[in-house]
């Protein structure tokens, strides 16, 4: 978890990578259904490019079907999901009935500052259609009201793992393997 900008995407590369399962981006599924013009991709289009949540229940059913996948069934990091409250619930049923459980959810934390730079340095280099300012601005507002209380409910579980996203990739990286109890791979 982390507002966007705060590097949940790179990060769950490398921690994926580490454990050898999947890393599930939502918003990656998404972009490749816009780009490829499917019917998700329609109905996902125009949340996206106003910064709003796509529909709990579009999203739901395509992170369910998404860890129904046979690479899914040893485990997987999931990116951008669950974002809301009902997400939350909807994903405590899923791996209920998969027989998974939530090991950890990590929580990157970036200054404000920060991740607008981030942002619009991206929508340099990426053109992403979500990345403009007034866009980010909304991605922004909407990630406090609807996914920043999230982070309660999972301390409360005793899962979170909050991690520093400030500064290089790579000290990001050592700072979130250090949090999960992770050896390093020489
Ligand atoms: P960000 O960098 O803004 O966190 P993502 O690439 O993770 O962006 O997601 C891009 C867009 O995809 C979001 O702004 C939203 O419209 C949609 N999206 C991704 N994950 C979810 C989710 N769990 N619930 C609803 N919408 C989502």
């Amino acid at each position: 978890m982390g507002p966007p900008g705060a590097g949940k995407g790179t990060q769950a590369r490398f921690v994926a990578d580490h454990f050898g399962v999947p890393a599930i981006s939502t918003g990656d599924i998404f972009r490749a259904n816009v780009s490829q013009g499917t019917p998700l991709g329609i109905k996902a289009k125009r949340y996206m490019d106003a910064g709003e949540y796509v529909p709990d229940e579009v999203t739901n059913l395509m992170v369910r079907n998404r860890i129904d996948e046979d690479d899914a069934a040893p485990g997987f990091l999931l990116d951008g999901y669950p974002r809301t409250l009902a997400q939350v619930t909807e994903l405590d049923g899923m791996i209920g009935y998969t027989g998974h459980r939530l090991d950890a959810v990590v929580v990157l934390t970036v200054d404000s500052e920060e991740l607008v730079q981030r942002l619009l340095q991206r929508s340099e280099t990426d053109g992403r259609a979500d990345d403009t300012e007034d866009v980010i601005r909304r991605r922004q507002e909407i990630y406090t009201e609807q996914t920043e209380p999230l982070i309660e409910v999972y301390r409360d579980r005793g899962i979170l793992v909050e991690v520093d996203g400030m500064g290089e990739v790579d000290d990001v990286t050592a700072r979130i393997f250090a949090a999960l109890d992770v050896i390093p791979q020489s």
